[in-house]
């Protein structure tokens, strides 16, 4: 596999034009382009430099392969890897502006129970330059530039677990950040563990003031370890104890994930005991039923349980949204897409 240009920071590329013995200017242009998320073909760069970056990277490292588009206007994306690998994307669209989900590994290894990403392991890591290279094809399919962007927000929620590629996720944070750059504020990310706590406290140290999501989805260590393998490795303490270091060091509040599961973690003690952890905490509760996962036999709590639950909370002052589950219709849930695509397709 060749190198992916789009791993490089604006001062790494300048770096490299120089050694390539090229002008200045050049490295702006090259930058611009791929901002744009035009090929390296496709550049307005000299021909000698267009051949002399072509031997080394890769001409389109995340291409667009299938576009799905669900009733409610939300985009359901398929990106083809230049191993021919696969990984899934979704652009939903907001009153505020358009939030797109994005991959950081193909595949997971955390072994949650009800996601269908981690169902055939992890596979590899993606590159910073594959992350954002997600953005970069999208911002230019929905018709935006770096600097009318039709991606204004970004959700690392789709497969993958960030944290256990955090060199790559990291970096990927300082370029889709970077000034210059398609300049996506680290307020307007989200970043969804499920609950690696060194990586976290070591985050809290990153000076990247994002949206810090965890995966909570249960109120005791015991339950959560019926859904989620990560729970026998660190306690829901340490996960709060982590929260807060996030927050000590950034200002911004956390936000926990909390997918209702019918018979699992969605009855009337659930809600109290979860208000009672998080009660005085700078924190937020992002509820969602759970979308049924073909090959899980985890069922979605009803409507009416999913709105006593977020009642259940906000009385008792906790702050918490009910989202909408967008796109349910195209498969909306981690890794379906890409397990349906397997599966329909044996031979690739
Ligand atoms: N690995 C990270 C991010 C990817 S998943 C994490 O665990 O947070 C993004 C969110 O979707 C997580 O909160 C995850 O638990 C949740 N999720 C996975 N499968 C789901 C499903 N079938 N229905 C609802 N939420 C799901």
């Amino acid at each position: 596999m060749k190198q992916v240009l789009q791993d490089l920071s604006y001062g790494e590329l300048a770096a490299l034009t120089a050694a390539l013995g090229e002008k200045t200017f050049r490295a702006k242009q090259l930058y611009e382009g791929l901002m744009q998320g035009k090929k390296i073909s496709d550049l307005p760069v000299s021909a000698a430099m267009r051949s002399a970056l072509l031997e080394t990277y890769e001409d389109a490292p995340v291409k667009i392969k299938e576009v799905f588009t669900s009733k409610d206007g939300t985009r359901k994306f398929l990106f083809e890897l230049s191993d021919g690998n696969l990984v899934e994307g979704v652009l939903m669209q907001y009153r505020y502006g358009n939030t797109q989900c994005v991959s950081t590994q193909v595949g997971c290894r955390m072994g949650c129970k009800f996601c269908a990403s981690t169902l055939g392991g992890r596979v590899r890591d993606l590159t910073a330059g594959e992350i954002i290279g997600q953005i970069l094809a999208v911002n230019r399919f929905a018709g935006g530039t770096p600097k009318d962007r039709k991606v204004t927000n970004v959700v690392l929620m789709g497969s993958g677990e960030p944290f256990d590629n955090y060199e790559n996720v990291v970096k990927f944070l300082r370029n889709v950040t970077a000034e210059g750059g398609i300049c996506i504020s680290a307020r307007n990310i989200s970043l969804s563990t499920c609950g690696l706590v060194p990586e976290m406290r070591r985050f809290s140290d990153e000076g990247i003031p994002l949206n810090l999501t965890v995966s909570l989805h249960a109120v005791t260590d015991e339950e959560r370890r019926r859904t989620m393998p990560i729970a026998n490795r660190y306690s829901i303490a340490e996960i709060l104890s982590a929260c807060d270091e996030y927050f000590e060091k950034t200002g911004r509040r956390y936000i926990f994930e909390y997918s209702l599961i019918e018979g699992e973690n969605a009855d009337m003690p659930h809600a109290s005991a979860l208000s009672e952890l998080l009660k005085g905490r700078p924190c937020h509760v992002n509820l969602i039923r759970l979308n049924p996962v073909k090959e899980r036999n985890l069922k979605g709590t009803d409507e009416r349980t999913a709105q006593a639950f977020l009642k259940a909370l906000t009385e008792r002052g906790i702050s918490a949204t009910l989202r909408r589950s967008m796109g349910s219709d195209i498969g909306g849930a981690c890794g379906q897409l890409r397990a349906s695509y397997l599966s329909e397709k044996p031979s690739e």
